[in-house]
């Protein structure tokens, strides 16, 4: 499994690099029935405390500049 990462994330409010996790299995079950897409092997959750937006590692706002956060609770 990857290794947590520092990336851009542009819904906390700060221009500092965040934390961010490679997805849990129960994570990627979520994003799958969300987006409607059945690879999700390249998505990563900010990682601060109440953000967990997610974006892939190339592209910072990746569902065409909506937030996709994923709830609290699902780890
Ligand atoms: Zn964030």
């Amino acid at each position: 499994m990857p290794q947590p990462t520092e990336l851009s994330c542009w819904t906390c409010p700060t221009n500092e690099l965040q934390l961010h996790r490679p997805l849990t299995e129960a994570q990627k079950i979520w994003l799958r029935a969300k987006i409607d897409e059945t690879y999700v092997e390249h998505y990563w959750m900010c990682a601060k405390p109440g953000c967990r937006n997610v974006r892939t590692y190339m592209t910072e706002r990746s569902f065409r500049g909506t937030p996709v956060k994923i709830p609290p609770g699902i780890d």
